[in-house]
């Protein structure tokens, strides 16, 4: 064989070999959207019924990216202290990015006065880095608060996929399930994102006596539509409130690595390159908006201040702006 033969033939490997990741990764991806749409028309629940309901739910963000005061921090991660009655939910545990102990979510906990022993259960919205306590964990399989021993107590951690914390009892939903009065996990919606991969994701739906649903929400993969079209499977009672993260990067992405605006291109559930758009922001809003929702509060995590600002134009005094420190009473 000819040197330059057997130069091309090299060449021509190294292209091929450059070319099967990606090629791999459109054929898993393409795969994956099937898969989740085929697991989303096989997802027929009955109504839930009577799950009972709470006269009393606050919302006290402990992570978030904006803060209510400067003593307290942000990162584009979510952690979320839920009172409904007499129950104490952590909802997700921040991003910890650089891995500290204390990490920021335990520093805010220490400046607003919020213990471990204060909270009955833990609710995981799904297995992202920033919901999970940073990369390391989602590595792991684990979920966790800091990046030393906390003392969960042994407490219910209700997870979508199999993650785990050596001192939490990890119990998976795998479908909508009651966790306490008033209080119900809307079972996993799966959603295939491009880089991230396979991603089931539960909110909570809680039942406020004489109001009606408020849904706590993560990051939003499975889109509001579904969210919501789920919440009117289960429950007859009316939309009150939408509180969390919905996914909108659409001018700006909160994380940044390596000079690529990380949520544009990662937690879409589309093309690298098919970004989220305005149109898509105002779609989800008109979709709000028919339900009449009386508080809607959208998470900066992963959403741009163009979104927070459309939100905030459509739902007028009904919005609220969510930060770390400001409580959320509904
Ligand atoms: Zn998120
Ligand atoms: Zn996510």
């Amino acid at each position: 064989m000819s040197v330059e033969k057997m130069l091309k033939n090299a060449s021509e490997i190294a292209l091929l070999s450059a070319a099967i990741p990606p090629a791999l990764m459109a054929l898993r991806f393409v795969q994956g959207q099937k898969q989740a749409e085929a697991v989303w028309r096989a997802s027929q629940y009955p109504k839930m019924g009577d799950i009972g309901s709470v006269k009393r739910l606050s919302i006290l963000p402990l992570i978030d990216w904006y803060t209510a005061s400067d003593d307290l921090e942000g990162e584009a991660g979510v952690s979320y202290l839920i009172r409904a009655d007499d129950t104490t939910i952590l909802f997700d545990m921040g991003l910890n990015k650089n891995q500290e102990h204390p990490s920021p979510l335990l520093r805010n906990m220490a400046r607003l006065g919020v213990a471990f022993d204060d909270i009955d259960l833990i609710v995981i919205s799904h297995n992202h880095l920033d919901h999970v306590g940073g990369m390391a964990n989602v590595k792991d399989g684990i979920f966790a608060p800091s990046a030393g021993y906390v003392n969960l107590h042994q407490m219910p951690a209700y997870v979508p996929v199999p993650i785990t914390n050596v001192s939490a009892t990890a119990i998976q939903v795998d479908a909508p399930m009651a966790l306490v009065p008033g209080v119900a996990s809307m079972g996993p919606i799966p959603r295939q994102l491009f880089f991230l991969g396979w991603t089931p994701e539960q909110s909570l739906a809680i039942n406020v006596e004489g109001k009606g649903m408020v849904l706590i929400i993560g990051c939003g993969h499975p889109t509001i539509q579904k969210i919501i079209a789920r919440k009117e499977m289960l429950f007859d009672e009316p939309l009150y409130g939408v509180i969390g993260g919905l996914h909108f990067p659409v001018t700006a992405s909160r994380s940044v690595r390596h000079g690529i605006p990380a949520q544009q291109y990662f937690g879409t559930g589309r093309w690298p390159w098919d970004h989220t758009t305005k149109a898509d922001v105002h779609e989800a809003i008109s979709f709000i908006y028919r339900r009449d929702p009386k508080v809607v509060s959208l998470s900066p995590h992963d959403s741009c201040d163009w979104s927070l600002a459309a939100f905030r134009d459509a739902f007028g005094d009904r919005y609220v702006d969510l930060m770390v420190g400001k409580e959320i009473v509904i």
